[in-house]
Order: structure tokens, then sequence, then C-alpha cells
């Protein structure tokens, strides 16, 4: 789960880390009216969840609170473009901060180095909006310190990296207390990343993280309970809600066949047979290892919510999960809710036979393999 800017700039406040001072708003007018606290001169920035939001014309520096107030009316409602994210973000949020005057643009992050099996803390003395490119052409300039999982990482160590790292003399013991801080943070909220890029030396010597990313990791979410909360009221797809809320793994993407596989390996690449069969998956969704009939059930009732669901493909391989249990939830499904789409599915592995056996006489197409499941469904659908 990814927090926006100034949720992760208020969640690094806690720890420490100094931050601008700023809000968060979605009215123009209120923009206008928090530059006014700053004079006049803030920078107003999308808050959207994606990088390169300088180069998108995502971000300004005002003079007056006017100008404050006629950026932020242009930018909501505006979709971003980045190198990043071609595709794009809606903006429906703003963050009205202090401007800072930067002389150093410095970048620092903690995150998980899957192939060394450690946390890794970074930092380089080039940050700011290229860092993506001094990552590939001076690799250099990003100093690591792994962190050991049972020692943690030492004062000495952090001095090293700073000093290696080419941090300038004034902000190297803002820089070692704010690494500190920054790791703390990372364990404490059970993040995936913690970024600040720029950490920005002011003109007058401080050390502030003039941007944040957190990310959460989604599997910690049930004991960081505010951050579940902050993902509540920022979902904007009603059906993504209900599935987070249900503790089913669903993600909506737009097209008319339902999908319901065992596996996310699984129904990945169930969503790509319903593509080569030429049709459009409505969903991605993920019943997980060892399901039984009420979960199957329930998801087949989540899928169908979505009104653009004119068939629905089930992809079982049984493996833990036993085809018998599945199948007995698709009947509690036809039982219970009104399903007025086409069904094909595809039972295979552990108790297919009885799986299958349970469902005779129902109005279920079956398929032997996936590939033919894809295209039977995809021609339901467009008949
Ligand atoms: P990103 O492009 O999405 O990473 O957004 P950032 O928050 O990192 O902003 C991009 C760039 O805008 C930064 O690298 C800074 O150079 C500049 N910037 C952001 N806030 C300020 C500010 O308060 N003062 C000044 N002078 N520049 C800023
Ligand atoms: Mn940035």
């Amino acid at each position: 789960m990814k927090l926006h800017e100034y949720q992760a700039k208020d969640v690094l406040s806690r720890f420490g880390i100094p931050v601008p001072g700023g809000r968060m708003t979605t009215d123009p007018a209120e923009a206008g009216r928090i530059a006014t606290e700053f004079g006049g001169k803030a920078v107003v920035k999308a808050q959207v969840h994606m990088g390169g939001r300088g180069k998108a014309g995502g971000i300004k520096l005002t003079r007056t609170a006017e100008e404050a107030e006629s950026f932020t009316r242009e930018l909501i409602g505006k979709r971003l473009v980045s190198v990043q994210n071609p595709a794009g973000m809606v903006v429906e949020k703003v963050l009205v901060a202090e401007q800072l005057d930067i002389a150093k643009e410095y970048y620092v992050a903690v995150t998980l180095d899957r192939a060394a099996q450690k946390d890794v803390v970074m930092v380089s003395a080039m940050g700011g909006m290229d860092i993506e490119e001094v990552a590939r052409e001076h690799p250099d300039a990003v100093v690591k310190l792994y962190v050991d999982p049972a020692w943690g990482v030492e004062d000495f160590q952090i001095r090293n990296a700073v000093a290696k790292a080419g941090i300038d003399a004034p902000a190297r013991r803002q820089m070692q207390s704010l690494l500190r801080a920054l790791l703390g943070a990372y364990v404490r909220v059970d993040a995936s990343l913690v970024e600040v890029n720029p950490c920005a030396l002011l003109a007058d010597g401080r050390l502030v993280a003039a941007d944040a990313k957190v990310t959460i990791d989604d599997n910690a979410l049930f004991r960081q309970e505010e951050f579940a909360a902050w993902r509540e009221q920022s979902e904007d797809d009603p059906i993504e809600a209900e599935a987070h809320r249900r503790g089913i793994a669903y993600v909506r993407l737009g097209g008319n066949v339902g999908v319901i596989g065992n596996g996310a390996g699984l129904v990945m690449c169930t969503l790509d047979e319903v593509a080569r069969a030429g049709g459009k998956a409505a969903n991605f969704l993920d019943v997980g290892g060892g399901a039984q009939a009420d979960v199957v059930a329930n998801c087949v009732d989540l899928v169908l919510m979505d009104p653009n669901v004119k068939g629905l493909l089930i992809n079982i391989f049984g493996g833990i999960t036993r085809c018998d249990e599945v199948a007995k939830g698709i009947l509690t499904a036809l039982d219970r809710l009104n399903i007025a789409v086409p069904v094909v599915l595809r039972l295979e592995g552990t108790s297919a036979e009885a799986g299958r056996a349970l469902l005779q006489g129902t109005p279920i197409h079956g398929a032997e393999t996936m590939q033919e499941a894809a295209e039977r469904i995809v021609g339901l659908v467009s008949a």
C-alpha cells in the first residue's frame, strides 16, 4: 500500500525526521489560504501515486496565494503523465507546503534487497529528479549499507556511509540522525520502502525531507490499523474496497469476462488466455490455496458485483485446494445467487472427478483445458 506524500511526511515526522510545514486539500480556495500562511511563497504538489511529478507538471513554486489557488484549480481533475507512468493519473488532491530554499539535493532510502535477503539503507549526494539515471550511470554514487537482521546497523557504519556518499560537511551530522530515524520508521511501520528524494540541504543549513515516499507491506496491514483505515478512505473502486473488507485478493481490470482462479500465477495465465482468445478480463481474483466452499461462493458473489461482467471463467488446479470443495462452493453460489451470466469451469487436480460429478446437471459449462475454457467463455460473452 502506497502512502501519499502528505501522509508519508506525517508518518516520518513522528519519527523525528524534519519535514516542511503544509497541508493537503482538494479545494483551490483552501489551497490559497494555506499558501497565505507561508506569505504566498509556497509549493503546490499533486498528490498522486507516481514518480516524476516535477517533470510531469504536477509541482509549482508560487509567489502569491492567488497563484497557489489558480494552479490548484488547474491541477484538480487533470491527468498527469510521466515517463514512469505513461497511462497517467488524475489529480484529486494537492499538498500546499512551505517553499524551501534548497541549496543541495540528496537521496536517501531504506528498502528490502531480496537478492541480499537484507534491508538496505541507501544514500547519495546526487539526489533530485534524475536519481534513476544516477543509479544507472554512476552506481557508485549511491552508497548501500546492508542491515544485519540480528544486529541492525551501528553508528560507525552510518557515519562511514554518509562520508563515502560525499554528503557535504555541514549536513553530515543531520544526515546520520536522519538515516537512523528513517530506518526506525521503516521497521516500526512495516514498510517495504521509505524514500526521501530530495532530502534537501537548505540555504540556512537545515536538512529536511522535501519529498517522501512510503510503501506499507500489505501483509502487515492487520497490525498497522491506522494505515488500513487510510486505505479504506482512499479506495475509489467500491468493489476493490469490498474485496479488501472480505479479505479477497481482487483487482478490477475493466473488461467483461469475470475471472476466478487459485494461485496468483494461474490467474495471471488465465488472464493471458482470455486476451489470447480475443476477450477482455474484468478482474484478477485469486481464491488462494485450500479455499473452502463458502470462500468460493463469496468470490463468485464479488466478481458478479461488477455490472460489466457478462460471463464467468473459473480456472482451478487442485493441489492443496480440493476440487470437490470448489464444486460445493459453486453449488452454494448457484443456490444463493441469481447467476444470470454463463459460467465456464475448468477443474483439474485433487478430487477433480468428484467435483465434476457434483456439478452434473447444473448450467455450468465444463472445459478440459485452460485454453479451451478461455475460448469458450469469450465465445459465449460475444454471442
Ligand atoms: P517528484 O518529481 O514526484 O519526485 O517530486 P518532488 O517532490 O521530488 O519535487 C521535484 C523537484 O521539485 C525537487 O527535486 C525540487 O527540485 C523541486 N522542489 C520541490 N519542492 C521544492 C521547494 O520547496 N523549493 C524548491 N526550490 N524546489 C522544490
Ligand atoms: Mn521526489
